[in-house]
């Protein structure tokens, strides 16, 4: 996108303070850390994933501020020692650190370029984290559009589910120029974060892992469900698959069947945990990415279809493991 028209759709309030920034700031290299709090946060996002991250910045002692559309989530941060704004514009205003963790690329340009967004407000030098899973083309948008104001945007997507989220246990895929300094936040909330390269290459990196957990979790329902149907318990024909080469994540860590391990979504109704419409937004990304790249997903083709016809068969908000319900219920409504 040009800078023209990427000032158009930033809205005129906007062109203002960009034309400001040019006229205030001579041509020079900006440091983010320069004149940034180091211990202030804002935070953009507070559902399933982000709640737990936001909580263990409070915990860290950083002095976190946060917004969600839903109030609840708010309510549930701010009891536990955080600070509400009440947009996302509020939040750029107070803050030169921010973290978004939102559902998909749509709501993560409403967050960053809409009318109360981050960057109608966004200061100069602030360091934008996305940890969002998008389209890695809406990242670098975001991206051109922050670097204007003289803010820096970096895709730092997040793999390893709610009880990592919880435990600070999380991974990050970074793209971006700051790697050293997003680091530094990163590790409050994760464990291992990877330097991927340019923006976009963390979502890069996040959709390609996605697309092999999407097939495997469907291979791991689909063969407990059989073991079942063999009259083979769940829980040892798990033991044996993880001692075997049929081991995966799915089997051994976020096992889709109730039961078989206690404290993950299938033992709790398939409550909490990665949504199916989200694990079909992250295999849509795959599809337009494979499509754009002529690159052959075949098994990843046929999950899509899977996890969409689940989402029109009411399963939309479960965790994604409950693909094994609905083989079941498939098998049920055969008899
Ligand atoms: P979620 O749907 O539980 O939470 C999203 C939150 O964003 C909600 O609280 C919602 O109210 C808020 N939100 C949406 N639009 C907003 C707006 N305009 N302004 C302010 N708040 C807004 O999603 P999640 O499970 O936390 O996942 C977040 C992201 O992380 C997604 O991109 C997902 O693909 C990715 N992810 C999720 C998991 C997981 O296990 N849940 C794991 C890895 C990555």
């Amino acid at each position: 996108m040009s800078g023209l028209t990427g000032s158009v759709l930033m809205g005129s309030r906007n062109v203002v303070r960009f034309a400001l920034l040019c006229k205030s700031a001579p041509a020079r290299s900006f440091s983010v850390t320069s004149c940034r709090k180091q211990n202030e946060i804002g935070f953009i996002g507070l559902g399933n994933m982000g709640a737990h991250m936001a909580r263990n910045l409070v915990k860290k002692n950083m002095k976190v501020t946060v917004f969600d559309l839903n109030e609840e989530s708010v309510k549930s941060l701010v009891d536990s020692g955080a600070s509400s704004a009440s947009s996302a514009a509020e939040i750029a205003e107070k803050n030169k650190l921010i973290v978004t963790m939102l559902p998909s690329s749509p709501n993560v340009r409403n967050v960053y370029l809409g009318k109360n967004g981050i960057l109608s407000t966004v200061q100069k030098d602030t360091l934008l984290l996305d940890s969002s899973t998008i389209d890695p083309a809406v990242s670098r948008e975001i991206e051109k559009e922050a670097a204007l104001l003289g803010a820096v945007y970096m895709d730092t997507p997040v793999s390893g589910g709610t009880v990592a989220a919880r435990d600070g246990l999380l991974t990050f895929m970074v793209g971006g120029k700051k790697f050293d300094d997003a680091k530094k936040v990163l590790e409050l909330m994760g464990k291992n974060i990877i330097n991927c390269g340019p923006v976009g290459t963390g979502q890069a990196a996040k959709i390609c892992n996605n697309m092999l957990l999407a097939v495997s979790m469907i291979g791991a329902a689909e063969a407990i469900n059989l073991g079942l149907r063999l009259g083979i318990e769940p829980k040892l024909l798990t033991k044996i698959i993880n001692m075997s080469s049929g081991r995966c994540w799915s089997t051994e860590i976020y096992n889709p069947c109730p039961g078989v391990i206690m404290g993950i979504p299938s033992s709790n109704n398939y409550q909490g945990g990665f949504g199916t419409e989200l694990m079909a937004k992250d295999l849509g990304l795959a599809q337009t990415a494979a499509t754009g790249s002529q690159t052959p997903t075949p098994m990843a083709s046929l999950s899509h279809q899977l996890y969409r016809l689940m989402c029109n068969s009411g399963y939309a908000k479960k965790d994604f493991s409950s693909v094994f319900q609905f083989l079941q219920e498939m098998e049920a409504k055969q008899k």
